[in-house]
């Protein structure tokens, strides 16, 4: 096994080793950090070649850097892709996307419910542009077929939904990519390897939020890509390094690297943490419905099964029963989150720390309201992203938040 190849390996080593080069210079045992906005040439010779791809090397870190490409690396061989791709945000990588696969006259298929921000995208940033979005019940493949249209280039959802907690069939929605020629793209930030590898059921480029599990810290922010190496050129020419110009800070390249050696302990963790919180509130008086697939109330529990290995992820919705102790569910369930002490108020997901939030006044609060309760992001709806804390402690904090509302 050389040590850049570690694409036969088990994940956990694919985790720590892939894509970090041992250090010639000095033997370092962590990646060096390559923090520098440019790089020196001995010969205009060799900036030319190097600029024309003709030789190896990095000109500039708007375009490459050596920290973002051992991450790139990384990425490729954990999700098993030709190549990857990163970018200073997840919605970084959304954008970046879309406006280097796209243009005026083409039309997306998008699930129903998707993070806030990539809804905003797609809803108000891309219709002037002339490219237009269905959003369709991508758990029901049907739906998907009726909203193609012959413009249609591009069938994006998100694995399990942000924050709702649908599952969608990638394999299905697949076989409709195949046969009307759509680039399949899937945001799985939800859902990182070890529990579901979207590249292997038929999807063309995978997202990830990198700020969430990949990083898992809550300690910077970034994004990726992975897939064709010819798709994931077109997205750095016309996308990250001109376009938005939103490559990766070297530094968040490195603490990113760092998070991801232990991403299989922690989704595990996550997972197992979940599933008795989710059973907890599903017995609890003030929960109404709880969305988790790891759940056998969940509309896809059997989907869930078939496709996530080694657990449902660390995710959980609920509604807030409406009418609770004289509240309103919106009320209720804004006094709730007030009361927590461990748990945090916040929107982000997948950090040691456990965050809880409101998608109706937070995450989601820029998707128009009839667009939002469509999808069933409902005023009582909670976020609850479970962190690394032991899950007794958490439920008690839960126990107690209610308890006093
Ligand atoms: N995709 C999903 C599912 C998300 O939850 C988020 C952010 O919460 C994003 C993409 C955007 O990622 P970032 O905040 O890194 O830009």
């Amino acid at each position: 096994m050389s040590e850049l190849d570690y694409r036969d390996a088990g994940l956990e080593t694919r985790l720590v080793h892939a894509g970090q080069p041992r250090d010639k210079e000095y033997g370092a045992l962590a990646s060096p950090i390559y923090q520098t906005s440019t790089f020196r040439f001995d010969t205009v010779q060799d900036a030319q070649k190097t600029i024309a791809k003709e030789r190896p090397g990095h000109a500039y870190s708007r375009i490459t850097n050596p920290s973002d490409w051992m991450l790139e690396q990384k990425i490729a061989v954990i999700e098993g892709t030709e190549d990857a791709i990163v970018a200073a945000s997840g919605l970084g990588i959304i954008g970046s996307l879309f406006l280097s696969m796209l243009q005026s006259g083409d039309h997306i298929v998008c699930g129903e419910c998707v993070y806030g921000g990539t809804s905003f995208i797609l809803r108000e940033n891309l219709p002037p542009l002339g490219i237009e979005t269905t959003f369709v019940d991508t758990t029901d493949p049907a739906d998907v077929e009726a909203a193609i249209r012959p413009e249609t280039k591009m069938l994006y959802f998100e694995t399990v939904a942000n924050p709702v907690m649908t599952v969608t069939d990638t394999e299905a929605m697949s076989r409709i990519a195949k046969k009307h020629s759509l680039k399949l793209v899937v945001d799985n930030t939800f859902m990182p390897p070890p529990l579901y590898y979207p590249v292997r059921h038929g999807v063309d480029i995978v997202i990830h939020s990198l700020t969430k599990y990949m990083n898992g810290h809550g300690d910077a922010v970034g994004g990726a890509a992975a897939g064709s190496k010819e798709d994931m050129a077109m997205i750095r020419a016309r996308g990250t390094s001109r376009v938005t110009g939103a490559p990766l800070a070297p530094f968040n390249a490195y603490m990113i690297m760092r998070g991801l050696k232990t991403l299989s302990l922690r989704m595990q963790r996550h997972c197992e943490s979940a599933l008795a919180i989710a059973e907890y509130l599903e017995d609890s008086e003030y929960a109404q419905t709880v969305h988790y697939p790891g759940l056998k109330s969940h509309p896809q529990h059997a989907l869930a099964i078939r496709l996530f290995d080694g657990g449902f992820g660390g995710m959980i919705a609920f509604d807030f029963k409406e009418g609770y102790r004289g509240y309103s569910a919106f009320d209720a369930s804004c006094r709730f989150l007030n009361n927590l002490k461990t748990i945090g108020i916040g929107v982000s997901l997948g950090d040691a720390e456990s965050l809880i939030e409101h998608p109706a006044s937070m995450t989601h609060l820029s998707v128009p309201r009839e667009a939002r309760e469509a999808s069933g992001i409902t005023d009582g709806l909670i976020r609850l992203s479970v962190g690394l804390e032991s899950a007794a402690d958490l439920i008690e904090d839960l126990e107690q938040a209610a308890s006093h509302i």
